[in-house]
This record gives structure tokens, sequence and C-alpha cells, in this order.
């Protein structure tokens, strides 16, 4: 289930108790991040944990401490194939009330809006996963993925390498629920 919003009160609270919380929730629930690992429902299914804790900075002000693990499925840029890609990831952010506030923070910091509706924690720690993805996400490279299609100077195709999952994904794809 998604980390629910928190709204300022609470999170007064939970600031001064120096409170943690933790969040169990998988890439289905994550609309922006589902969207970007491999099209197959077990990507999907991945689990997230998130221990989200809370502290006040040397000015007394919120901070909010991300701890997010996972091992996400995504589609290799070389092979196509989906392929395990461990996340573990910290972050630290400063809680701002309001826009004018985040123009006063001098240094470059990762801060996170609090509004009317809360701290939105859930869509917090989707920011920090996606950041976090490789920008051009492939096995490692002695792992021997090979390209699917070679392709040579005269744009001529000469090779198709054997793919015998390569249905697969695109299988489990069609089952995904819309
Ligand atoms: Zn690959």
């Amino acid at each position: 289930m998604l980390p629910a919003s928190i709204m300022a009160g609470e999170l007064a609270e939970l600031v001064a108790r120096s409170a943690s919380r933790t969040a169990e929730f998988t890439v289905a629930d994550c609309a922006r991040l589902a969207a970007l690992v491999a099209r197959c429902s077990a990507a999907d299914q991945s689990v997230i944990h998130a221990v989200i804790s809370f502290a006040a900075d040397a000015e007394g002000r919120p901070l909010v401490r991300l701890q997010i693990s996972a091992t996400l499925l995504l589609e290799c840029q070389r092979c196509l194939e989906p392929f395990a890609w461990q996340l573990d990831e910290q972050a630290e952010l400063r809680v701002l009330r309001t826009d004018e506030e985040a123009a006063e923070v001098g240094e470059p910091m990762d801060t996170v809006l609090l509004n009317e509706h809360g701290l939105d924690v859930a869509a917090m720690v989707e920011d920090e996963i996606i950041a976090a993805l490789p920008l051009s996400a492939r096995h490692p490279d002695n792992s021997g993925c090979q390209p699917g299609v070679t392709v040579l100077a005269d744009d001529e195709v000469v090779e198709e390498a054997v793919r015998p999952f390569a249905g697969l994904a695109d299988m489990l794809g069609q089952r995904r629920p819309s």
C-alpha cells in the first residue's frame, strides 16, 4: 500500500518524535515509474521498500530522510530483455511550506513542498526512484548480452541473434491490467 500523505500537524509531531515509518508497495502502485520499467507483469510486481524518517535541521525546520530499496526489472537497452537492477537510494529532503520559502533556500538542496494537501510521501519516494534510474539501462558489460539486430555500415541487417525469451515480455505485457 502506498504511504499516505502527511498533514502539517502530523508532520510537526513526527519531527518532534524523530519518528520513522516504513512502507512497502509495488511498482504497479506508481504509474509514472511503471511506465519506465520493463513491460512485463513481473516488473510491475517488484516490491519497493521505503523507510521514511523525520528530523529537524539546525534551525528546527522539518527534514525527511528516505531509504529506498528495491530490485527493479528494467529493459536492457542492448538486448531488450528484462534484467534485475538493484536500487539502494538514500535522500534527505528539506520540507518547505510555500514556493516563497523554496526561493529563499540559497544553496541547492533537495526540497519537497508541503501544500494544503499535506506532504505527498508516495510521490516523494517515486520521484527519488525515477531520479535514480540509470539513463541507459543495460546488463553489466561482462554479461554477454548481445544486440538483437546487428546493422552493417550500409544499413543491411545481417543477423538477428537468437532470443528464446524475446516473445515472453510482450506476451506478459498483453496480460497487464490496463
Ligand atoms: Zn542485455
